[in-house]
């Protein structure tokens, strides 16, 4: 629902990428493309760090991550790989860091002396590690000789509430950071209501300049509000830092030694050398100056031609801000829906850059291709990947076997996502013939071809799409079987 969200994930990831101690920098989300379970159909390294981008260690990172990503600890080994599962970001010693800087940017020349630094979190009674990340941060400033005025915590949904900074503070100047990872809803528009910048939530805040008009007159003091910490560039460093600790406390020497060769960019090179190839509506074709431009399929005569007013893009990165929004400006949540935008053309060196640029437009497809292609990679029951859901989408498994066909074809079918589903219903159960037209082997490509090699885009586990669906059918079966439960009783 909001692109803003993942934003400061993938400039962090960019910024660690461009130094070089990686051989592979990827993303992954919870409830965004690339999902946990296609990650690992993006990367090819024997030695995988992750490193939750989590502000605190509460139930995200103690309990989902690791079920989703198929963590046994600390260390898991799946076949050749080790996997490494570092602490979240939030809880690291040098945010601390990341606070002092962000209070300063924003607070330019107004003495520390004379400042009350609050801190705010969410909040929830569910999990006291989710407090605790903010609170040890508070401990560190106060404690540091910072020399600020007071340092405090405050939350949203318990208290010390964020609502009542005036009574908690005494400094004629007051900072408030918002400890969030990126700016979402909370930082751009619930805070400020809060604080009292603003009056009424609604769609206007999130331009109406909630970080932008410092320092805002209140109660008597001078406040200033900040963007998200998660924001700041300095977190790339806190990531590094992380796995750095990692290696230190599990006594693990920086792997070394000669970089594997890529599989996946040598299958595209071999198809490339073929001609040009064709994934979703993006095709790739050779530049004429050595190098790939990757365009809409729709452009594919305009490129040939040498004719076009085109957006001119030159780094695999960029394809990420292609893919973001459709010609109309509206977020394209799902990446394989067919809804790409043309005009623009991508021009990239090597096939190392095609192949990070394709999981900016379509992430993991060539991975999940070449893993089904080898046997290696099937699709999640989607009765599994139900049973795995939590908070409000922990009973869509309630859908029926014989509701859930029809609802691939509704949510997933007639133009909406160009994806194969291979998820079967069950371990061993495909979906029905009802789900056809999502399941045929003709299926995953886009209906524009242009002659070339196509990639198909196969769903292996399913988007948020089809939770949110099966909930509300569970809903509606629930309810209907309450309604008749009643009825016979009179
Ligand atoms: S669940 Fe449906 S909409 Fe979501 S990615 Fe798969 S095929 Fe596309």
């Amino acid at each position: 629902m909001n692109p803003d969200s993942s934003a400061p994930t993938y400039e962090h990831a960019d910024a660690i990428r461009s130094l070089g101690l990686f051989a592979e920098v990827v993303c992954c989300f919870w409830k965004e493309e690339p999902n946990m379970r296609e990650v690992f159909e993006m990367v090819e390294s024997e030695v995988i760090y992750i490193v939750p981008n989590f502000i605190s260690e509460g139930y995200f990172c103690q309990e989902v991550l690791p079920r989703e990503l198929r963590l046994e600890g600390p260390v898991t080994r799946r076949g050749t790989k080790t996997i490494y599962y570092c602490d979240p970001v939030g809880i690291h010693a040098n945010m601390m860091r990341l606070l002092l800087q962000r209070a300063d940017e924003i607070a330019p020349g107004v003495p520390r002396g004379e400042t009350s630094l609050v801190i705010v979190g969410h909040g929830t009674s569910l999990n006291e590690n989710s407090t605790k990340a903010i609170q040890d941060q508070v401990k560190l400033i106060r404690e540091g000789g910072h020399g600020f005025a007071e340092v405090v915590d405050a939350y949203m949904e318990q208290a010390p509430l964020v609502a009542e900074w005036a009574q908690m503070t005494t400094s004629p100047n007051v900072v408030v950071v918002p400890f969030f990872i990126a700016d979402g809803l909370h930082s751009y528009q619930d805070i400020p209501v809060l604080l009292g910048i603003m009056e009424e939530t609604g769609a206007a805040l999130s331009e109406g300049g909630s970080f932008g008009n410092n320092p805002h007159a209140l109660h008597g003091r001078q406040l200033f509000y900040s963007n998200a910490i998660g924001t700041e560039p300095l977190l790339a460093a806190v990531i590094l830092d992380q796995v750095a600790d990692f290696n230190a406390k599990h006594g693990i020497e920086v792997p070394t030694g000669e970089v594997r060769g890529s599989a996946m960019e040598a299958k595209l090179a071999g198809m490339l050398a073929e001609g040009s190839v064709q994934v979703g509506e993006a095709l790739i074709q050779a530049n004429g100056d050595g190098g790939w431009v990757v365009t809409h399929v729709k452009d594919a005569a305009a490129v040939a031609s040498g004719a076009g007013d085109w957006e001119r893009w030159g780094r695999a990165e960029d394809a990420r801000l292609i893919a973001r929004n459709t010609e109309e400006g509206k977020f394209r949540a799902i990446h394989s829906a067919p809804t790409m935008k043309g005009g623009w053309r991508l021009d990239l060196a090597d096939v190392a850059a095609v192949r990070r640029a394709l999981d900016y437009l379509y992430p993991a497809a060539l991975g999940v291709w070449m893993g089904m292609e080898a046997g290696e990679v099937k699709g999640t029951p989607l009765r599994q990947y139900l049973g795995r859901q939590t908070g409000m989408y922990r009973f869509s498994n309630g859908v029926t076997d014989e509701q859930i066909p029809a609802m691939a074809v509704k949510e997933c079918g007639g133009g909406k996502c160009l994806r194969r589903i291979v998820w079967p219903l069950n371990e061993g159960v495909p979906l029905s013939e009802v789900a056809a037209e999502k399941t045929g082997a003709e299926v995953g490509y886009a209906n524009e071809r242009a002659g070339a090699t196509c990639v198909p885009l196969v769903c292996i586990e399913p988007c948020p799409v089809i939770v949110g669906a099966a909930r509300k059918l569970a809903r509606a079966n629930f309810e209907a079987k309450a309604a008749a439960e009643a009825a016979a009783a009179g």
